[in-house]
């Protein structure tokens, strides 16, 4: 993005094997940055980092355990030293299903990945942004979260949660310099919504006042921005990137 430089800051994502973190991966050490990106796809995030150069780094692990969030923590911390920029994109959704259907082994195994495993994550790397009085974090929700999706109770329930994470954290460390925002990303072209076929997509077009479905640069850009500090007065927002699906 034109203007901003982030030569010398740290950035961890999660979910960078792939989408969204993988495009924001690709923006981030572009412009200067040093990347580490985790996923529980160790394949994904080598092929990442080899499209980004050298100095960034691919750490495997599950954020929903803690063991391996532990491991990521420590990884991170030895391959970066601290971490400035926290963009957290790891995310799981589950096959549309009325919610008499839905079982509860699927609704916790969605809550503790979007949002036990955002909590982990972010819990750790906190003290070390407070003790430098410096820190940007980005969730990644979703439009299912603000505007609800049928067949989605799960999903959307974990995506809104993380509204609510973003706005308390926000305050919690305002004082502190830190910025905490969302992004709630609408229908974008990534292996989440590799299932709708043809037909369904044409038919999400007509709800979207852009008439197309968005592409990870669409949600990259906007990360981006938030990791900067031209953004410096935003915080405890949930910013939609959706075409105009949703308008609050
Ligand atoms: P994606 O499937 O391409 O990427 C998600 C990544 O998260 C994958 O690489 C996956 O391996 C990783 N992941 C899953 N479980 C994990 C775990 N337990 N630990 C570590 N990594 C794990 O999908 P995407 O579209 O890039 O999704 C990124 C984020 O954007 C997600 O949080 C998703 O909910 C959100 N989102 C996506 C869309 C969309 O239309 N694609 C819309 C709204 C929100």
């Amino acid at each position: 993005m034109v203007g901003i430089d982030l030569t010398g800051r740290n950035v961890l994502i999660t979910g960078g094997a792939s989408g969204i973190g993988k495009a924001s991966a690709k923006s981030f050490a572009a412009s200067g940055a040093r990347v580490a990106v985790t996923d529980i796809d160790r394949d994904g995030i080598q092929e990442t980092v080899r499209g980004l150069g050298n100095e960034h780094f691919a750490i495997d692990g599950d954020i929903s355990n803690k063991n391996d969030v532990d491991k990521i923590i420590k990884a991170a911390g030895e391959a970066l030293g601290n971490i400035d920029i926290l963009i957290n994109s790891a995310g799981v959704s589950d096959v549309i299903m009325s919610t008499v259907d839905q079982e509860v082994e699927t609704w916790q195994r969605i809550i503790d990945i979007n949002l036990t495993g955002t909590f982990n994550i972010t819990k750790l790397f906190i003290k070390d942004m407070v003790k430098k009085r410096y820190g940007k974090i980005i969730n990644i929700s979703s439009v299912s979260g603000l505007m609800g999706n049928p067949g989605q109770v799960n999903y959307s329930s974990s995506k809104a949660a993380l509204g609510g994470f973003t706005k308390s954290l926000a305050k919690e460390l305002g004082s502190r310099n830190i910025n905490v925002n969302s992004i709630a990303p609408g229908f974008i072209d990534t292996d989440m919504t590799e299932f709708l076929d043809h037909e369904a997509k044409e038919s999400l077009k007509k709800d979207i006042p852009l008439n197309r479905l968005g592409n990870t640069d669409d949600i990259s850009e906007l990360a981006f921005f938030l990791a900067s500090d031209q953004a410096q007065y935003i915080t405890g927002q949930t910013i939609s990137v959706d075409g105009g699906l949703f308008m609050h």
